[in-house]
């Protein structure tokens, strides 16, 4: 394939092959370009990853031959193997994947009537310490790329669908699902690996990619204050979810060391801001654990705090018994009258229905285990 119009080199010879979905439509279509080849195939290349879940070049059968030797010779499509699975007697499963350099990240797929929610990382580890949280216990290694990060829906796509083609493993459980909704609220904080979470969601989010509403994907995030600034300019119609879990600074700094450098004030003036320049509902992730926030003076200070906030929604979550950390949650008596103050007070406030405990589905504890093999 030759190129007339452009100087760049077109091939290289690569030793590691690089991840085809690092790149975006426009870049494919350059690439393809460069190579002589008519950019309409990025679209073809595109529907064949992301809408049919190929893995091979070699099964893009509206291809020319030439143009898919070409693609396998320089790229790769799925970079991350399945290394342990476990499953919820509930449906959900939690997956835990080796990526290329042998480090492990955790996703997990949970089932409902009609759709399926894909709950994926975007570090291995973090450096955010929440001391909750079983995923900050080995510290932080990387970024995951744009790539890896897709490549978690792509393989809980598949799952969910039914169906791996091309892998040698019969697909681990069968069903007519979709995945349908998509949130970084696995390991890692999401808004720390800002360019990579933001490149993937475009990708999810595109009608070439996955092609799941925007209003679907959720970013969860630990209060990164410059993080939510940014993406309050990036016009996307995402979900914001910040992990609140207190809501006095002494409390939440037990838990959360990241509030010491974005303390509540500055982090709620930062959330009237976001909400002022998007119209979009944040939503507030509390988690309720026994004896540190559960009790009634807890949801008083709770109320306080959001009282306020024009577009704000609770979320709040039993904590998952992490043995290891000793945390456990609070009786059903205390988290129905922390939800019944908090309703009473005129907030709009969920209780989250607890799922995968018999697998321990919160984020961090498969790859613990693994790694203290
Ligand atoms: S809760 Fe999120 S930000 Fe906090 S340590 Fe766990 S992964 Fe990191």
């Amino acid at each position: 394939m030759t190129n007339k119009n452009r100087t760049v080199p077109c091939f290289t010879v690569s030793i590691i092959m690089q991840d085809i979905k690092e790149l975006s439509l426009k870049e494919l279509e350059d690439k393809l370009l460069c190579w002589g080849s008519p950019k309409y195939y990025a679209k073809g290349i595109f529907n064949w990853i992301y809408q049919k879940g190929a893995y091979e070049f070699n099964r893009m059968s509206d291809l020319p031959a030439a143009l898919r030797k070409a693609l396998a010779m320089e790229f790769s499509i799925l970079g991350l193997e399945l290394a342990d699975l476990e499953q919820s007697s509930d449906g959900t499963a939690k997956f835990l994947f080796a990526l290329k350099d042998k480090n492990l990240v955790e996703a997990v797929s949970i089932p409902a009537a009609r759709r399926v929610t894909g709950c994926i990382s975007s570090q291995v580890g973090c450096k955010f310490g929440c001391n909750f949280c079983a995923s900050a216990l080995k510290g932080f290694k990387r970024n995951l790329t744009s790539g890896e990060i897709l490549d978690e829906v792509l393989y809980l796509k598949n799952n969910a669908s039914g169906g791996h083609p091309a892998l040698s493993e019969e697909p681990v459980r069968a069903s007519a699902q979709q995945l349908s909704h998509i949130v970084f609220m696995g390991t890692g904080e999401p808004l720390d690996n800002y360019e990579n979470v933001l490149k993937a969601i475009r990708i999810i989010n595109s009608a070439h990619g996955f092609n799941i509403g925007a209003r679907r994907i959720t970013i969860s995030t630990c209060g990164i204050i410059p993080g939510i600034e940014r993406l309050a300019l990036e016009n996307l119609q995402i979900e914001l979810s910040i992990s609140l879990h207190a809501a006095v600074d002494k409390t939440r700094s037990q838990i959360m060391p990241v509030n010491q450098k974005y303390p509540l004030e500055a982090l709620i003036k930062c959330c009237h801001e976001y909400i002022a320049k998007t119209n979009r509902q944040i939503t507030f992730e509390y988690i309720l654990i026994k004896g540190f926030n559960s009790n009634l003076s807890s949801a008083q200070n709770l109320v306080k705090l959001l009282k306020d906030l024009r577009l704000a929604k609770v979320n709040l979550i039993p904590a998952n018994s992490i043995p290891e950390l000793k945390i456990i949650p609070p009786e059903i008596s205390e988290i129905v009258s922390f939800r019944d103050y908090l309703f009473g007070a005129g907030i709009n406030v969920t209780l989250r229905k607890e799922r995968g405990q018999d697998i321990d589905a919160a984020c961090g504890q498969l790859r613990l285990r693994h790694e203290e093999k």
